[in-house]
């Protein structure tokens, strides 16, 4: 089997030499073109086979990223061409006829902007390996070179988790950045161009903050918070895996998102993530989630998610494990950064955990485990019914994290947590880093590591399509999940006549989206007024009522004129063809996380110990 590891310190490329060798030629940039030559040595076999991946590890999908690959040539390395053919659409097999070198050369269409798509044009190029450099198979447990052949004196700024093969280059010689394998080489993501970068040291490591995009952003204030979350992480796991780490932060428009690697994290974030502090909080959080995984899913990884094959899915239902614990925790640590107060912090798990799962009938059709299992074909394939179908292995597989971290330490009375077991994962992986775990390794460590027999409960959760016991869960800290008794709120004027003083919410179970002018049904969820009703996704809706439905807001107003319980009358139009239908709407029911009332010393206890600073 292939061996595998993601583990490289700067030093270790430093003098070295690579029979694989990438040249990356950025001159015909403002087209979006990168070229690439691709020279391997050493070859003893009659042919060789070259691949262009699938897939990258951090998302679950199938991608076509050979569909941006152009201009193929394959030569020997004295130019004599060579006679290969495509087995598959992303491989390629090459007749050696006893050469022993060959020379790959082709065009790459890079202009998709994201996390994990390569993007260049005249000003900058963000280089995604595993999305444009074809592999040698056989070969990849070698050193691979990456040369970079760009004008120096336009794109002045380098900056990527490579590690350079020498501590100079000369003004004349492309920068060299080297990789102990190709695994490497894949998780690698690189920006050159004239970006913004600050280094700073925690703990004797060295970091990186680069702003990519070309935005103001006070990287002075961001690089703070990000040291912040480096010794609140440092503090959680016991110390930072790496040398060097660096913190890639995209900000653009339509921006979102981030993915994980080794040495580094690239986040992506709107230009308004900086406007106000709810935004703010939730980009913290973003780039605490992506450096969380440093550790979790990069190093202690589902068995299934390292070795791995680029060319095909690789199948785990332990995605709960790699996002779902990062996604409970990505919260809790930005808590303790102290960039949440802990009334926001409880806040955030009532409205963006509970509530939001509440909304979601799909968790009664599928398990977490079966939601991780086919996210090749489900979370990573957006479709408007997915509510409906299955739940998100972050939003409940985070839900479950929560709530073992409530039982461990509600069983072991205020003296053991979750971390304690994710702490004993991480020493597994270092007494083995070429291993991955399996659940039941999981599952050990965390029994071990707290005395606390967590299997049984566990797995009910998930492999449940029932409710989740929150209330169970989160008694003995004194809090409940549940609707808030709401105040009669009334305002009298004029002759004393009542009014509310807000308008009641309604609920009738649909999202709406405006196009072209129209407004268009956007989802649907299961078990509501409007499924009762029979409206579908992408009708078009005219009327409420016979009053003219001129945009989403107008709609919403409408319908809450109409008030719960009362009959409103729809004209929408389905395929093109007009349609009449009653909704009935249902008033909003708004739960909340809340503490009980007279919360008791020992529930205070055990709330304090969860939500201590440490
Ligand atoms: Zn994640």
């Amino acid at each position: 089997m292939k061996k595998f590891s993601i583990e490289q310190q700067d030093k270790d490329l430093i003098g070295t030499s690579a029979f694989i060798r990438y040249h990356l030629f950025f001159d015909r940039a403002p087209q979006h073109i990168l070229r690439v030559e691709m020279e391997i040595d050493k070859i003893t076999h009659e042919t060789i086979t070259l691949v262009m991946p699938a897939w990258m590890p951090g998302s679950y999908k199938i991608r076509e990223m050979v569909a941006h690959q152009g201009n193929v040539v394959i030569t020997t390395n004295d130019g004599k061409l060579l006679q290969w053919h495509w087995t598959s659409k992303n491989r390629i097999e090459v007749q050696l006829y006893g050469a022993t070198s060959i020379r790959l050369s082709y065009t790459y269409f890079a202009n998709e902007r994201g996390v994990r798509t390569s993007h260049v044009n005249r000003f900058h190029a963000y280089l995604m390996p595993v999305a444009c450099l074809m592999y040698a198979e056989g070969r990849e447990d070698e050193i691979h070179h990456l040369y970079f052949h760009h004008n120096r004196t336009n794109w002045k700024t380098l900056t990527s988790s490579l590690s350079p093969v020498k501590s100079n280059f000369e003004e004349d010689e492309p920068i060299i950045l080297g990789a102990l394998n190709y695994d490497i080489v894949a998780d690698s993501p690189i920006d050159i161009g004239n970006h913004s970068v600050r280094k700073f040291d925690v703990f004797g490591k060295k970091h990186e903050l680069a702003i990519m995009g070309n935005q103001d952003v006070d990287i002075e204030w961001l690089a703070n918070e990000v040291k912040r979350i480096v010794e609140v992480e440092c503090a959680f796991w016991g110390d930072l895996p790496y040398d060097r780490y660096i913190f890639m932060l995209l900000v653009g428009e339509g921006q979102r998102g981030g993915l994980e690697h080794a040495r580094c994290n690239v986040s992506a974030v709107e230009p308004s993530a900086f406007s106000d502090k709810a935004t703010a909080q939730g980009m913290l959080t973003l780039l605490v989630h992506e450096y969380f995984h440093t550790w979790n899913i990069k190093r202690i990884r589902p068995n299934e998610l390292g070795p791995f094959d680029y060319s095909k899915e690789n199948y785990s239902r332990m995605l709960w494990l790699a996002e779902g614990v990062t996604s409970y925790y990505d919260d809790y640590l930005t808590y303790r950064c102290g960039f949440l107060s802990k009334d926001e912090y409880l806040q955030t798990i009532s409205q963006q955990h509970l509530a939001r799962l509440e909304r979601v009938p799909g968790r009664f059709a599928m398990s977490v485990r079966d939601s991780s299992y086919l996210a090749w074909v489900k979370l990573y394939s957006l479709s408007p019914d997915m509510n409906n179908r299955f739940p998100s292995y972050y939003l409940k597989g985070g839900i479950i994290a929560m709530m073992l971290d409530l039982y461990i330490i509600a069983q072991s009375n205020g003296t053991k947590r979750l971390e304690d077991g994710m702490k004993m994962l991480w020493e597994l992986y270092k007494t083995r880093p070429e291993h991955g775990v399996t659940e039941e390794e999981v599952i050990t460590a965390i029994e071990f590591a707290t005395g606390i027999k967590v299997r049984s409960i566990l797995f009910d959760w998930l492999d449940g399509t029932t409710e989740l016991p929150y209330n169970e869960i989160f008694a003995p800290f004194g809090l409940t999940w549940g609707v808030k008794k709401e105040v009669q709120d009334t305002d009298t004027f004029g002759d004393g006549r009542f009014f509310a003083s807000k308008n009641k919410s309604v609920f009738i179970g649909l999202s709406l989206k405006e196009e072209q002018g129209k407004v268009l049904v956007r989802e649907v969820e299961d078990g509501t007024p409007a499924e009762v009703a029979g409206l579908g996704i992408d009708d078009e809706i005219l009327c409420v009522n016979t009053k003219r439905v001129s945009s989403v807001n107008s709609f919403q107003q409408l319908i809450s004129a109409v008030g719960a319980g009362n009959t409103a009358l729809i004209t929408a139009l389905c395929d093109g063809t007009l349609y009449e239908t009653t909704v009935i709407p249902k008033e909003v029911v708004n739960k909340s996380l809340m503490y009980v009332q007279d919360i008791s010393n020992d529930q205070r206890r055990l709330l304090n110990f969860w939500l201590s600073l440490m």
